[in-house]
């Protein structure tokens, strides 16, 4: 794996939606294994043990698939890159540009098998770490539902309802958090932080999933573009690897990508409209 150099946040998006992630998802993990599980459960309980171990491990995937996305270089910088089919120059890089990999205005390189820039952490996902990107989703998405699955029953037993104060904790959580000290206004906040992460969570998976499944990136599903479509389970190796089965499980099972992000298989049946 080509290990990317500078990991810096490249525009105000960047720096509010990465600090946002980075501080928030540990903070709501430790919240939940120090305060609203031991909750419902004393700590000294084999359905304690059980959730802790639970959590932590998809804690664990969260940070390993957010490290491997951040880390993983998947643009052209450092690759022998020769001319076939489907190539075209990139006149900032002063390039030649594979077949699938656009120029980033924000990365300011051309990315392999280009789907998007991500905001979260603010990296380009293409080629060598979209499979990353899409268990940081899975992982995020699970995460999200089991905290707020405790968080709903927490925040019912510990909030008071009954006041204007209260609509405005729901409203302004964040804002609240600073005119209001009180514990009970961090609970509605990570309430909110989680049922945010399980809509969007939800919504992007089920984005990326239907990507996946057909074959194409961002771009191509934008631009019809269909010749890449290899059937749902070349589809699946073809981001997830050799071990296509499993490794979507954890960012940390190996698994060989096929091809080089540079060169691709074209569908036999394909038909550019
Ligand atoms: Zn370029
Ligand atoms: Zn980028």
């Amino acid at each position: 794996m080509n290990i990317r150099t500078s990991i810096l946040p490249k525009g105000i998006g960047d720096i509010g939606a990465t600090t946002f992630f980075v501080f928030a998802i540990p903070s709501v993990f430790w919240y939940e294994i120090a305060y609203v599980i031991p909750y419902f459960y004393d700590t000294t309980t084999f359905w304690y043990k059980f959730h802790f171990v639970c959590a932590t491990l998809v804690f664990f995937n969260i940070v390993a698939s957010y490290l491997f996305t951040i880390l993983c270089d998947t643009s052209i910088k450092g690759r022998l890159i020769q001319s076939t089919d489907g190539t075209s120059i990139c006149s900032v890089c002063e390039s030649i540009q594979p077949p699938r990999a656009y120029h980033c205005p924000l990365c300011k390189i051309c990315i392999l098998k280009r789907d998007h820039h991500c905001v979260f952490t603010s990296s380009c996902i293409g080629f060598y770490n979209y499979r990353y990107f899409f268990t940081l989703l899975i992982f995020v998405t699970i995460g999200s539902l089991y905290g707020a699955y405790f968080h709903v029953f927490y925040t019912y037993h510990n909030v008071e309802y009954k006041s204007i104060i209260t609509i405005l904790r729901i409203l302004m959580p964040l804002m609240m958090i600073v005119l209001d000290e009180s514990s009970t206004q961090f609970i509605v906040a990570v309430l909110i932080i989680l049922i945010v992460g399980v809509v969007i969570g939800i919504m992007l998976l089920y984005y990326h999933f239907n990507l996946l499944k057909n074959g194409k990136t961002n771009y191509e599903h934008v631009h019809n573009i269909n010749k890449y479509d290899l059937g749902f389970k070349e589809n699946l190796r073809q981001v997830f690897g050799e071990r296509w089965r499993i490794a979507w499980l954890s960012p940390i099972i190996p698994s060989k990508l096929p091809g080089d992000g540079i060169n691709f298989k074209i569908s036999h049946t394909f038909k550019d409209k």
